[in-house]
């Protein structure tokens, strides 16, 4: 039989969780270091004068992906004593939309209830925008194999069935031009068009200059569903954490690393700032590092693969975690509040980093959901605007955008909600980068403002180091719990292939 890998994770997001109880499952030794004094990376809570909040995600989708982690854990190490399963509830709608000119709708998750909606407020016509919607989700279904869960990097295991599935449908997909053109031409209403662009925000990018492509993204929440897990996003990083830890994984944090060394073409352990005299050994390293960070200071003597790290970054955040008093009944857990001019809000985010005076606005509130996220008669809001990823253009600007999203809220919800502030935490691109290591604070890695994005992310094997490889928002497939959760399969099952 062959000797188990020594394995090594650098980061404990929830890529790297996945990946690690991925590599324990198959019979590894494995060790995790992560930087923070807890693990998560984005995906981590904040308590604050009786309200909790999710610091990072906050929608939920493709749960499947997490219940496959725990039937892979089951599968493999039938004799553990595992947790219980991951459980989560599905919601019957997703969002509350918004607009100035005093229209709304809800998202309903049933199919036919949201285009009855949508027909109601905007006179949509409704069979092409179900088409829409249908259209979504056979493109997601035929691509996802090759675009998402498997390598685009690698010959060695790339699925036949993968290009089977997506041969019939070629002729159907928009290969050329951006997301904005196909929803203008599909939907013409402009709130539609304005709903369905938004799915570029998705992974942090610009709805006029990302491809239309992406348009396979509302299938996640018009033909999959939402969902809300138990305890909150905050409960993924509890579940990963307890079932890593139930199949020996050994999870040390505030245990920055600070080196991946390695010899003769062959990754040889890593050191850790505290200790940079100590080699921890290991035949492989998975990196849950941002891929700049990753290569700039943990792989500073290997050459870097520049035309990746140039890739143009996502956007970044700024989130007012806010408990407010009172109970607001038009809201519920994800609302949006849309800019009155789409295109020129992307345009000033590009030029600016600021969304100006008039910005889109996330409002989640997850006591909608779970009430006891916030004391009685009170709720937790979880406040953001997109901003570019320049943390030190954007830091100073702070008090400003405060003060056009709370003017945003008033003018499309009628409300001022200042006086009803009882308790405030700010998180900046800044804090996120500081956080997380994610550069720059870019919410999901390289944007998809280009045609050859998903061809431009890192691969999740290096061509340069024998047992090297990488998982995460900043590699392929991409940011976003789902495609990390995919990253960390990828990833795993290569290591399988080649180590
Ligand atoms: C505000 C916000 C809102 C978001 N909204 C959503 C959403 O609604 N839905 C969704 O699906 N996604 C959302 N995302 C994106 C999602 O959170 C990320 O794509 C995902 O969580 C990234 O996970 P990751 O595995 O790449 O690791 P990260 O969460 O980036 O964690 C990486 C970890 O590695 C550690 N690390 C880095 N370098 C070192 C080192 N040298 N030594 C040791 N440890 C190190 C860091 O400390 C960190 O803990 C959002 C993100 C943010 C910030």
């Amino acid at each position: 039989m062959r000797k188990p890998h020594q394995a090594i994770v650098v980061g404990a997001g929830v890529a790297g969780l996945a990946a690690a109880i991925r590599l324990a499952a198959k019979g590894c030794n494995v060790r995790l270091f992560e930087a923070a004094a807890e693990p998560g990376g984005k995906l981590r809570e904040h308590r604050e004068n009786g309200y909790r909040f999710d610091l990072g995600p906050s929608l939920f989708t493709w749960p499947q992906l997490i219940q496959e982690l725990d039937a892979f854990a089951r599968v493999h190490r039938p004799e553990a004593s595992l947790p219980e399963p991951f459980t989560y509830e599905t919601l019957d709608r997703s969002t509350h939309y918004f607009w100035e000119d005093g229209k709304s709708l809800v998202a309903w998750s049933d199919r036919k209830a949201f285009v009855e909606s949508a027909t109601k407020a905007f006179g949509a016509n409704a069979s092409k925008l179900e088409a829409h919607i249908a259209h979504s989700g056979r493109s997601f279904e035929a691509t996802r194999k090759i675009f998402l869960e498997q390598s685009l990097h690698e010959w060695r295991g790339a699925g036949k069935s993968a290009w089977r599935a997506v041969l019939p449908f070629v002729h159907k997909l928009p290969w050329l031009g951006t997301l904005h053109r196909w929803n203008n031409r599909h939907l013409k209403e402009p709130h539609l068009v304005q709903l369905f662009d938004r799915y570029a925000t998705y992974n942090g990018s610009d709805p006029h200059r990302a491809p239309a492509m992406l348009h396979v993204i509302p299938h996640l929440e018009h033909g999959m569903g939402t969902h809300f897990p138990h305890g909150g996003m905050h409960g993924i990083t509890k579940h990963l954490v307890a079932l890593a830890e139930s199949l020996g994984v050994e999870i040390n944090c505030n245990a920055p690393v600070q080196r991946i060394v390695h010899k003769e073409g062959k990754v040889t352990g890593i050191v850790l700032e505290k200790n940079s005299a100590e080699l921890i050994l290991a035949d492989i390293v998975v990196s849950n590092s941002d891929v700049q960070p990753t290569y700039r200071k943990l792989l500073p003597d290997l050459p870097a693969p520049e035309k990746i790290l140039k890739q143009e970054r996502s956007t970044s955040g700024v989130i007012f975690y806010w408990g407010i008093k009172g109970e607001h009944a038009n809201l519920h857990l994800h609302n949006i509040l849309f800019s009155k001019n789409y295109r020129k809000e992307f345009e000033d985010i590009s030029k600016t980093d600021v969304p100006g005076e008039d910005p889109t606005v996330y409002i989640n509130i997850s006591s909608k959901v779970q009430p006891s996220d916030a004391p009685n008669g009170c709720e937790n809001w979880f406040v953001m605007v997109n901003v570019g990823a320049n943390p030190a253009r954007v830091e100073a600007l702070v008090p400003e955008i405060r003060r056009h999203v709370l003017s945003k809220i008033k003018r499309t919800l009628g409300k001022d909600i200042e006086p009803l502030i009882d308790s405030e935490f700010t998180l900046t691109p800044q804090g996120l980068q500081d956080r997380t290591s994610s550069w720059r604070g870019a919410l999901y890695g390289a944007s998809s403002n280009n045609m050859l994005a998903a061809f431009l992310r890192h691969r999740n094997r290096s061509t340069q180091l024998k047992g090297m490889y990488f998982c995460g928002g900043s590699v392929h497939p991409g940011g976003g719990i789902p495609l990390c959760l995919l990253s960390a399969r990828i990833a795993t099952e290569l290591i399988d292939s080649y180590s």
